[in-house]
């Protein structure tokens, strides 16, 4: 059965429960998360360490699966979804960025950009569309503000550069949302801002759909919509907006 969700929202959450083991003990972390991402909106996730925003955050990618709850990309069931189909909302519906970063090392900034397309094509289709796939690399690149460093490896970038290079991998496959686990956790706070800018601007500019879990509240002051996880569920929204004011 579908939920009752606004038309608006493009993500939806209902009743997500998760816990894990710990010493053969049971803890819980989420105990009933509703949540709507509404489209074209740049929503901050907060609540303190521990509180379960990464938990919900790759239950919302499909990386993990919820104990119970249900899951909806506009309109479509997608946890109890097949693993293929989970696989091509992960890897083409959304792109996601998080606080390290995970480069491949080996790779350059382009060849990173690009490895979202290799693993989407088959080996053939890669092969056609290669020369269009760098040029759209590159583009990402120059859109992120990369384009001078699109031949170096993660070891010669500074962080906001590494993080500049995710962000420009996270959008080659065109995704309608952008999920980014404390995109700006592990950066000074100048370099931050202007990742946060960065993303701003994407989401002003092109209608990106942002759900981005910080624990910064003056990051999170610069979003339309602020969720506060809190006890294992979504905080009534005036309590969202009382603390990171
Ligand atoms: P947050 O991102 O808000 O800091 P997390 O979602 O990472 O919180 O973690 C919520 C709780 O779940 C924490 O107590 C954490 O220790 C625990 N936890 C997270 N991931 C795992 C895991 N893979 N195995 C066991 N416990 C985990
Ligand atoms: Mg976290």
């Amino acid at each position: 059965m579908a939920p009752t969700v606004s038309q608006s929202s493009i993500l939806t959450a209902r009743g997500l429960v998760k816990s894990y083991c710990k010493n053969r003990l049971e803890v819980p972390v989420l105990r009933g998360v509703d949540f709507d991402l509404k489209a074209g909106s740049l929503t901050a996730m907060v609540g303190r360490s521990g509180s379960g925003k990464s938990t919900l955050l790759h239950l919302l990618a499909s990386l993990d699966q919820p104990d119970s709850g249900e899951i909806y990309f506009a309109g479509e069931r997608i946890d109890s979804a097949s693993r293929a189909r989970r696989d091509a909302y992960r890897n083409r519906e959304i792109g996601i960025i998080f606080q390290f970063y995970h480069l491949l090392p080996e790779l350059t900034a382009l060849e990173n950009v690009l490895t979202p397309t290799m693993i989407n094509r088959s080996a053939w289709s890669y092969f056609l569309g290669r020369h269009e796939a760098r040029r759209r690399a590159s583009e990402l690149l120059e859109r992120v503000g990369l384009s001078h460093r699109m031949h170096h490896k993660p070891r010669e970038l500074s962080g906001g550069e590494m993080q500049r290079a995710a962000i420009a991998r996270a959008l080659m496959s065109e995704p309608k949302i952008l999920l980014a686990d404390e995109p700006t956790g592990n950066l000074d706070s100048q370099t931050g801002q202007q990742i946060l800018g960065l993303l701003r601007q994407l989401h002003q500019d092109e209608g990106l759909t942002i759900a981005m879990v910080t624990h910064d509240d003056a990051v999170a002051a610069k979003a339309d919509v602020i969720v506060r996880l809190e006890n294992g569920q979504v905080a009534p929204a005036d309590r969202a907006h009382a603390s990171a004011a």
